[in-house]
């Protein structure tokens, strides 16, 4: 049996890892990869950088955390930096590997890295990051339902989500030499300071996403309260914060579905425990929708190529960035993102809407900006939801928030406002240009 390179991509962990699992079954050896490629520590075409610093030290601190779990299990990890498809194949080369496992990919640039690869090596991809297997679902891909509630009935109901894959005790393979994992600043960037006054220290990892788990559902059972809390705005347990876990595969959602089902059979069952399970068919609706149009998430126009006139003001898309748009709840929403990389669901919604109605810019650079920053970034979530707070998306509504509105619903006190325009006093134009 054939030795293979077992490249991680976004799928950053042991458990529940189908590539793996597949690689240990049909080969006798494995030499795990992780390749840094330069396209994603470039900037875009609107200048920004497509890896900011947050999701970078994210990204660097989970792969420290698979490392560490395959040194236990006899084997490494081999971090190189370079252009993907050739620091791939020279390792299959180096390594006398005839095979190449990995999770896929469901957008236009990876699918294209795929296909180059294919071309040059026997490369086998398994479905690692949703949560139902594709093939097995009531309907073809291409039939997808635009509605999300139509596919949420129809996988509720016809659809099991498989359960997880266990971790193996042991990854055989060569001797393998120690490759150093490079700090954000090796990588030419600088990391801001922490700041106290961010939801959560995000630390990347597949134990720091299992001792989250722990955290939010059986020490503090945050958990039954989610469907109540989970339109707040400070603090660490208003919502999950799985996401920046999910997003690099640390968590797979698989197992945090299951976690939830664990939790309802012996602490409880109630509308919030269904909620949680609910938001993870939202991210498994917008990996289908990437699935399903290809390209077309990433047109003006969005999956409807609708005709759209955006304007083109970067005085109003870099005050929108900086939090210095003058509306209060937006800018305060804007700068919790630029001083720590994250924000809450009620935030993006919000700050979204903003850009592309009141500002009337190109929701492309908005959804750009989210991809520099977030800690969480995830091209299916994040692509999926602008189009969709565009009204470009599955659905065709215009999702107009009255920002003025929603600061009252959600922040009658003004204490979120307060925390980030005015505790702490960074400036934001002095900190994008210093980090970013
Ligand atoms: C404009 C915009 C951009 C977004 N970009 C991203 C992104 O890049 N990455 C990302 O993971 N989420 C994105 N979201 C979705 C959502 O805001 C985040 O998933 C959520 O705020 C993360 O916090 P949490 O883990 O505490 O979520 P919880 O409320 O605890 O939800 C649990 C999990 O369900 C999933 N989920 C929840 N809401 C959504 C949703 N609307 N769409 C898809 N999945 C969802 C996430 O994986 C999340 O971790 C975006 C939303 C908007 C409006």
């Amino acid at each position: 049996m054939p030795r293979a390179i077992l490249w991680f991509r976004d799928d950053l962990r042991l458990e529940d890892n189908p590539a793996l699992d597949a690689a240990l079954r049909e080969c006798d050896e494995i030499v795990p990869v992780y390749i840094l490629d330069q396209r994603y520590l470039e900037r875009d075409r609107w200048g920004l950088r497509r890896t900011g610093p947050y999701r970078l030290k994210f990204l660097l601190e989970s792969l420290e955390g698979l490392d560490a779990a395959l040194r236990e299990r006899g084997s490494r990890l081999m971090v190189l930096k370079g252009v993907l498809e050739q620091e791939l194949l020279r390792m299959a080369e180096m390594y006398q590997c005839r095979r190449l496992y990995a999770s896929k990919a469901y957008t236009h640039e990876e699918i294209g890295v795929e296909t180059s690869l294919s071309k040059a090596i026997d490369a086998r991809f398994f479905h690692g990051s949703t949560l139902f297997n594709p093939e097995e679902l009531p309907f073809v891909v291409a039939q997808l339902p635009d509605v999300f509630t139509q596919f949420r009935k129809r996988v509720e109901r016809f659809v099991e989500v498989p359960e997880p894959l266990p971790t193996p005790d042991e990854v055989p393979g060569p001797e393998l030499p120690k490759t150093d994992i490079p700090s954000v600043e090796s990588l030419g960037q600088q990391m801001p300071p922490a700041d106290e006054r961010s939801v959560l220290k995000f630390r990347g990892g597949a134990e720091e996403g299992h001792a989250r788990i722990r955290h939010y559902l059986w020490d503090t059972r945050s958990l039954s309260s989610y469907k109540e809390s989970r339109n707040g705005l400070i603090g660490a347990d208003y919502s999950s914060k799985f996401s920046p876990w999910l997003a690099n595969g640390c968590l797979s959602s698989r197992s945090v579905y299951y976690e939830v089902e664990d939790y309802e059979a012996k602490v409880e069952r109630n509308e919030s425990t269904y909620w949680l399970k609910f938001e993870l068919l939202w991210r498994e609706y917008f990996r289908l929708v990437a699935m399903r149009y290809g390209r077309r998430i990433f047109f003006p126009g969005g999956i409807q190529d609708k005709a759209v006139g955006w304007k083109d003001n970067n005085k109003a898309f870099q005050d929108w960035c900086s939090g210095t748009t003058g509306d209060d709840f937006v800018d305060a929403n804007m700068r919790e993102l630029l001083f720590t990389g994250f924000m809450s669901n009620r935030g993006r919604q919000n700050v979204a809407s903003y850009l592309v109605h009141q500002l009337k810019q190109d929701w492309r650079k908005g959804a750009a900006w989210f991809e520099s920053l977030l800690v969480d970034y995830d091209v299916c979530s994040n692509y999926g939801n602008w189009m969709y707070a565009a009204g470009v998306g599955n659905d065709p509504r215009s999702r107009v928030f009255n920002t003025r509105k929603q600061a009252s619903m959600y922040d009658g006190d003004g204490a979120y406002r307060r925390l980030w325009l005015e505790v702490g006093g960074k400036e934001p134009l002095l900190f994008r240009q210093q980090f970013l």
